[in-house]
C-alpha cells in the first residue's frame, strides 16, 4: 500500500511522521474519510467542504488548494489499485517543539492513505444489526492523562493570545475545574486552601497531591471542593500547580487582580515548602 505524506508517495510502512508532529503529540489535527465505489469518489465535494469547516474551526489553513488536494487523493487512490476503497486524509497542525500553544505560521502536515473498502454485506443490510447504549463520555475523562489534548491546547492558545500563562476552565455551573495543563487553587477568607476534589473532571496532579500533604503538615487547612470563578476573583490568594510550573502564584483572573495583585503569603509559603521538598530550594 502506498501513502501520501507531505509531498511524497511512500510505502505505508515507511516511518514518515515526525515525533514532534502535533497530531502525534496532541491529537492536534483533523481528518476526513471518503469512499471510492467502482472507481468513483462519492460525495467528494461534501467531504472537502467538511474538511474546510474542520480546518477553519481549528484555525488551520488548507494544506494545499482544494483542487490539488483532490488530485492528491485521486493519485494516492490510483497508486493503490483498489476500485472500492476508503480514502483517509489527516491534516495535523504541523511539527514544532512540544508546547501546548502554537505559532502563527505553522505549516500543516498532510497524510493520505487508502485501504480496501469493506461495506456491510448483503445479509447485514438485509437483517440489520444490534447496538448497545452508553453515556456519551467523549472529552469527559479528564482524569486520564491522555494525549488527546485538543481542548487543552486551544485553551492554552487563547490564554497566550491574551498575554496570560494559563486558562482556568469552567464546568457548566461556572465552577473552575482546573487549568489547561495545571491544577487550580485559591485561598479563602479563612486562609484555607481550596482545590477541586479528585474526579473525572480534573487530572489528579502529582504536584497537587504533594502540595496537599505539605500544607497539612504545615498546619494549613485544605478543603477539596469546587469553587466558582467569582469566588476565585474575590479570593485572598490564587495559584496553580504542575510538575513544571511548580507552585505558581496567580495574580490576575480575566484581568481582575486577585487581592492586591501580588502573590499572597500562603502561596509563597507553599511555593517555598514545595521547592524544598523537590530539592529546588535556593539557599536563602
Ligand atoms: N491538569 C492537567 C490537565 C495537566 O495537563 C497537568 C500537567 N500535566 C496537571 C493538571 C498537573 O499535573 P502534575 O502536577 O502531575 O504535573
Amino acid at each position: 500500500r502506498i501513502a501520501y505524506v507531505n509531498g511524497r508517495y511512500v510505502s505505508i510502512d515507511t516511518p514518515a511522521v515526525a515525533i514532534e508532529d502535533r497530531g502525534y503529540q496532541f491529537a492536534d489535527g483533523i481528518y476526513e474519510v471518503c469512499k471510492v465505489v467502482r472507481g468513483r469518489f462519492c460525495d467528494l465535494e461534501r467531504h472537502l467542504d467538511r474538511l474546510e469547516r474542520s480546518l477553519d474551526a481549528m484555525g488551520m489553513p488548507m494544506p494545499m488548494s482544494r483542487r490539488a488536494l483532490a488530485l492528491v487523493m485521486e493519485e494516492t487512490w490510483r497508486r493503490n489499485a483498489l476500485p472500492d476503497a476508503v480514502i483517509y486524509l489527516q491534516v495535523s497542525r504541523g511539527t514544532a517543539p512540544r508546547n501546548h500553544a502554537f505559532g502563527a505560521s505553522m505549516r500543516p502536515s498532510l497524510v493520505v492513505t487508502v485501504r480496501a473498502a469493506k461495506f456491510p454485506s448483503g445479509a447485514e443490510l438485509e437483517k440489520g444489526v444490534g447496538v448497545i447504549s452508553l453515556p456519551d463520555e467523549r472529552w469527559a475523562n479528564c482524569h486520564i492523562k491522555s494525549i488527546s489534548l485538543l481542548p487543552n491546547i486551544l485553551a492554552k492558545q487563547q490564554a497566550a493570545k491574551a498575554g496570560c500563562r494559563e486558562a482556568w476552565l469552567l464546568d457548566e455551573q461556572g465552577r473552575v475545574t482546573e487549568g489547561s495543563s495545571s491544577n487550580a487553587w485559591i485561598v479563602d477568607g479563612e486562609g484555607r486552601l481550596v482545590t477541586r476534589p479528585l474526579g473525572r473532571e480534573i487530572l489528579g496532579g502529582i504536584t497537587r497531591s504533594v502540595v496537599i500533604e505539605l500544607a497539612k503538615r504545615d498546619g494549613i487547612e485544605v478543603v477539596e471542593r469546587a469553587f466558582t470563578l467569582e469566588e476565585a476573583k474575590a479570593a485572598r490568594e490564587a495559584f496553580l500547580t504542575s510538575t513544571t510550573s511548580l507552585v505558581l502564584p496567580v495574580t490576575a483572573i480575566d484581568g481582575t487582580p486577585v487581592a492586591n495583585g501580588h502573590p499572597g503569603s500562603v502561596t509563597r509559603r507553599l511555593a517555598e515548602l514545595y521547592a524544598e521538598a523537590e530539592g529546588m530550594a535556593t539557599a536563602a
